[in-house]
């Protein structure tokens, strides 16, 4: 049975959804459909979210059926320079909070108390891969494409995906829909060849929102596996991120194993090459580095720095080994930074 929640608790699931994608919000009405500015580095959505609870259709409907029942308005309003958003939340038993993406642009008039559907291998496929769709067909020959999503790819949603494919008036083939029901978010590599027949501007929606989709997922293991701890330092308190050891950019993989939890300064220090780690998981500084900031009048903190980067020391390991770097990716990383430079 999934919790139902209060209109005030999914604002709250909303606006933190935004913030874990990346957006700042700005709450402009907490009255339903709830009227919200969020802004990111790049971009402003100005947006119109109507959302509802997702429940099971009841004893009379197929077990794998959930919906949405939209109550308490009497069509959706929209306005040019808006985004209208027609969302679900649905509180999922395991890892909690799955969102439901709708096609807002598509179910502009309905009748009394009309609901939605959506099925249950979708939500559980975006529970455990980030991102997920299925397809439903509408009257008129017409097809709606639903995106069920975890929360910190909320963002990826309203940025890339509804402009892509929540557009009023254009329908989309129905060969496309199925298509596009099949994709598997969570592959190494969406590929031209798996999207074929997808139109163009859709396609890139799909391989953006792929990759964003995968680097979350990344991110997610990493910090989980390492119990959000700073590898080199063991600092926690929420400014952790999942580094890459061989680069994305050097074809390095999104498995665990070519990862480790840094906070935000080590992660910086590791990536420019100021850090490196061997293949015996020790902290390793880099002299020659640390020579030229010297000579440059920037080494302030630096000695501090080192000492507090534990240099000589090894690194915190995740509790199961087996999430552990690959010795072969640390060596692969220190070979680039150039081994003679490290002490
Ligand atoms: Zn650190």
């Amino acid at each position: 049975m999934m919790a139902r929640l209060s209109k005030s608790a999914m604002l709250e699931i909303i606006r933190a959804a935004l913030k874990q994608s990346g957006y700042e919000t700005d709450v402009v009405s907490k009255t339903h459909p709830f009227q919200i500015v969020a802004r990111n580095n790049s971009s402003e959505e100005d947006l119109s979210i109507y959302v509802w609870n997702v429940t099971h259709g009841g004893k009379s409907r197929a077990a794998s059926e959930y919906r949405i029942q939209i109550t308490g308005v009497s069509g959706l309003k929209f306005a040019s320079g808006q985004k209208t958003l027609l969302l679900g939340i649905a509180q999922q038993p395991v890892s909690g909070t799955v969102i439901v993406g709708f096609d807002a642009t598509k179910h502009r008039e309905f009748g009394s108390s009309p609901s939605i559907q959506v099925h249950a291998p979708t939500l559980l496929k975006a529970e455990h891969d980030g991102l997920a769709s299925e397809t439903k067909e509408l009257d008129h020959g017409k097809s709606e494409i639903v995106f069920a999503f975890r929360p910190e790819n909320f963002g990826q949603f309203i940025g890339t995906i509804c402009p892509a494919y929540h557009v009023a008036g254009k329908t989309i083939p129905t060969d496309e829909s199925s298509k596009v029901s099949s994709l598997d978010f969570s592959k190494p590599d969406l590929s031209d060849a798996d999207l074929s027949g997808v139109a163009a501007g859709r396609k890139k929606a799909l391989i953006a929102a792929a990759m964003w989709v995968r680097d979350q997922n990344f991110r997610r293991n990493v910090l989980h596996v390492y119990d959000y701890c700073c590898a080199i330092c063991g600092l926690q308190a929420n400014l952790v991120q999942g580094g890459h050891i061989v680069g994305v950019g050097k074809k390095g993989t999104d498995e665990v194993i070519n990862g480790m939890c840094l906070c935000s300064i080590h992660h910086d220090a590791y990536d420019r090459g100021l850090l490196a780690v061997d293949e015996n998981y020790t902290i390793r500084k880099n002299l020659r580095m640390a020579k030229a900031l010297k000579s440059a009048g920037l080494a302030g903190g630096l000695t501090e720095f080192f000492a507090n980067s534990r240099v000589g020391q090894k690194i915190r390991l995740p509790k199961d080994l087996k999430f552990a770097p690959k010795p072969e990716y640390l060596k692969a990383n220190l070979s680039a930074k150039g081994p003679q430079n490290f002490e």
